[in-house]
């Protein structure tokens, strides 16, 4: 029998008073036991906001993105050890893949976004400098930094690997430290999982604790800087929510929770076609995965009322060839659902459904695993032929393998039916028709959190409708719980504070690290181009002598590029256009001559130039006027041990000091 622990102030705790037994999904012996009434959970509040706060607030974004991607590298590596102890849950192989593998995936894509969309700094900037005075000397900029306190994250007993990582990457990433407080019934799955990432040495003292069994009155202490999500069913969010000190507090809470997920096969997917096959495919592999116990599985299903028979019938033949069993046994399609209670509980909410739909396929009292002692039911197929009058299909969530066919009459009503579920997680349309897709995307994307559509193009990629992807928002509004987590960096902004800055420009890039228009120019050093990257400040500035445009030089560039455009060609033609007051020189030829007014040829620290960016022409030139370029050190960013990337920011001028031009330029430049 497993003794699983909390770890809480940097202690490993003993299940002790009040400690509830873990049964096998398998067998229904007991194999573990779990909680202790008197954990602490004041001085882990306090021990995250004190000791672990700090310690990751001192690390840039880029440090906490390394860390992450050493903490998944870890824990792949020791992977095997979770899949082994996984079973126990009723999860096979391919289920554990879905946890554990996806949940390092998941680490692993906010390792390398936070190296990509996040500074190597302290401070995120949200947007761009907005200029609040005429003169430009009152700037305002919105930065988000993290938030003082502690994420106490409360999963479901579903994904007790992937449900911890993918809130803990963000969180993690964003500065916060974390409390974990996993289901009971698989928490001795996440806290193996938590010893290998506090073994491994990587976490800053503090950065994680875990809370296995009861959370006693921990949500009676946080406050405005802590954040409580949470996962698991509607009930529970609506207790925890209501929660007089979160209330009180303005604490953020953020939900996710029942859904009555959709998908839609649509009406020009008839039989015949590859999407009617890709339909039934994605069906019976959501309602089997993790026996149904995905919150983004499919609950409803729905099909044009021509096609409900054929579709009862193919998706039936699959169900049928699906092995139910033992989890560890190599043939095994789909194991057990997690206990013996949920078996109850999604029996019951089976019945439920059953009182306005017929069940065609899977009988809970005859089949394969009837006899067994482990948490078996076979899959359920119900067929609800009026969906209009019916409400429990839309309302309850039979958290297993169930799932009820509904007819529509056509797109509007198969649109209606969708928003019936009153939020979901996701949606799913497989069609090949962008009409069909346009229509859906319209009419029912205020109701769901993500819809997925696939069809012949996308389906050799496609990830699969119930798989949530940290790139993209997982979370639905209403019945779903109204939250929201991934979505690349929008997730790590759910641990930090907005705030917007007002200032001078130099106050500005004080703040931010990044030299904002109208802050101090250093214009006495020697040219830019000939300092390595640890040498350049921001706001080192050059300042180029100037040039003269000739109508030679624009011939000559039409010619030699072949861009004889009539506004740089003909003199009449050019001045009948609103923008131009005669022929003028190509906006390309002026950026080629700002680099041969800027550059110093030498070979030297700057390596490549990489791009450039939001560039834009405010006034054309024309012959006999000349130009000049100031170039400023806008941003630094290390990339690697050799060379760092720098942002220059350059304005082009003519001869009355009048900007003709603007763009960001970037380089390599070695350290
Ligand atoms: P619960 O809502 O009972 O539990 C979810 C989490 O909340 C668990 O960690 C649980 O801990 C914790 N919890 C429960 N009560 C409290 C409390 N008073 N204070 C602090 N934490 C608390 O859901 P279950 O996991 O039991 O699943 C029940 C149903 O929820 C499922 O049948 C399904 O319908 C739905 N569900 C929906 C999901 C979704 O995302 N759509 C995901 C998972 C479940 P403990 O285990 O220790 O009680």
């Amino acid at each position: 029998m497993q003794h699983v622990h909390s770890f809480a102030a940097g202690q490993w705790i003993a299940p002790g008073a009040g400690a509830r037994s873990i049964a096998s999904a398998i067998t229904g012996d007991v194999i573990a036991d779990a909680g202790n009434d008197a954990l602490d959970v004041q001085a882990m509040l306090a021990h995250g906001r004190d000791v672990g706060g700090p310690a990751l607030r001192a690390m840039t974004f880029h440090d906490r993105a390394k860390m992450l991607k050493a903490l998944a590298l870890h824990l792949r590596e020791h992977r095997t050890a979770l899949y082994d102890l996984s079973y126990d849950t009723g999860a096979t192989k391919s289920d554990h893949q879905i946890d554990v593998d996806g949940g390092i995936g998941t680490m692993l894509v906010y390792a390398s976004k936070g190296r990509r969309d996040l500074p190597d700094a302290h401070v995120y900037l949200d947007g761009v400098p907005e200029q609040l005075g005429r003169a430009g000397a009152f700037m305002g900029q919105h930065i988000c930094t993290p938030l003082q306190g502690v994420a106490v994250h409360i999963n479901a007993f579903n994904f007790p690997v992937w449900g911890m990582l993918e809130k803990l990457a963000p969180t993690l990433l964003a500065g916060l430290p974390a409390i974990i407080k996993p289901a009971t019934a698989t928490c001795y799955v996440t806290e193996a999982c938590v010893r290998l990432m506090l073994d491994s040495g990587l976490l800053p003292v503090g950065a994680l604790q875990l809370v296995s069994g009861g959370l006693g009155d921990m949500l009676d202490h946080v406050d405005c800087q802590d954040v409580v999500t949470f996962t698991g069913s509607a009930d529970t969010a609506l207790k925890l929510r209501g929660n007089a000190n979160i209330l009180s507090n303005s604490v953020r809470f953020t939900a996710e929770q029942d859904s009555l997920n959709a998908s839609v096969l649509g009406p020009d997917a008839v039989p015949g076609t590859p999407e009617f096959d890709l339909f039934v495919k994605e069906v019976q592999r959501e309602m089997t995965a993790k026996a149904g116990q995905k919150c983004t599985a499919i609950r409803r299903i729905m099909v044009p009322q021509a096609q409900e028979q054929a579709v009862i019938e193919a998706i039936s033949a699959r169900l049928a060839n699906v092995t139910i069993g033992d989890p560890r046994d190599a043939a095994t399609g789909m194991g057990a659902l997690v206990s013996a209670a949920q078996k109850r509980d999604v029996l019951d909410k089976a019945a439920a459904i059953g009182a306005e739909a017929t069940r065609v396929f899977g009988d809970p009292d005859d089949f394969a695993m009837s006899g067994s002692k482990g948490a078996f039911v076979p899959p359920m197929l119900f067929h609800c032929a009026d969906p209009d009058t019916a409400t429990r299909v839309h309302d309850t969530e039979a958290f297993g393998p169930v799932s009820t066919v509904m007819g529509y009459r056509d797109l509007d009503h198969a649109i209606a039916l969708l928003n019936r579920g009153q939020g979901s997680l996701v949606a799913s349309v497989i069609t090949h028709d962008g009409d069909v897709a346009r229509a859906v995307a319209k009419g029912a994307g205020a109701f769901h959190g993500r819809i997925y559509f696939n069809n012949r193009d996308s389906m050799a990629e496609a990830t699969g409708h119930g798989a949530p992807l940290p790139h993209m928002v997982h979370g639905g509004p209403g019945r779903a719980g109204g939250g929201e987590e991934l979505g690349g960096s929008r997730a790590v902004m759910h641990y930090m504070q907005r705030t917007a800055i007002q200032g001078s420009p130099d106050i500005l890039t004080a703040i931010g690290n990044r030299w904002v228009p109208g802050a101090t120019e250093h214009a006495d050093k020697p040219h830019p181009f000939t300092r390595v990257y640890g040498d350049l400040e921001l706001g080192d500035t050059f300042n180029s002598p100037s040039r003269e445009i000739t109508l030679d030089d624009i011939e000559t560039f039409a010619h030699f590029t072949g861009d004889t455009f009539y506004a740089h060609m003909d003199d009449a033609a050019a001045k009948a256009n609103p923008f131009f007051p005669g022929r003028v020189a190509h906006g390309y030829l002026l950026l080629s001559f700002a680099a041969g007014l800027f550059v110093q040829p030498d070979p030297g620290p700057v390596l490549a130039n990489t791009g450039l960016d939001n560039l834009r022409f405010m006034k054309p030139v024309q012959a006999g006027d000349s130009i000049k370029v100031r170039l400023s050190v806008k941003l630094k960013t290390p990339r690697n041990d050799e060379y760092g990337e720098v942002r220059w920011h350059v304005t082009l001028t003519n001869q009355d000091d009048e900007q003709v031009a603007e763009y960001e330029l970037l380089t390599m430049n070695a350290f």
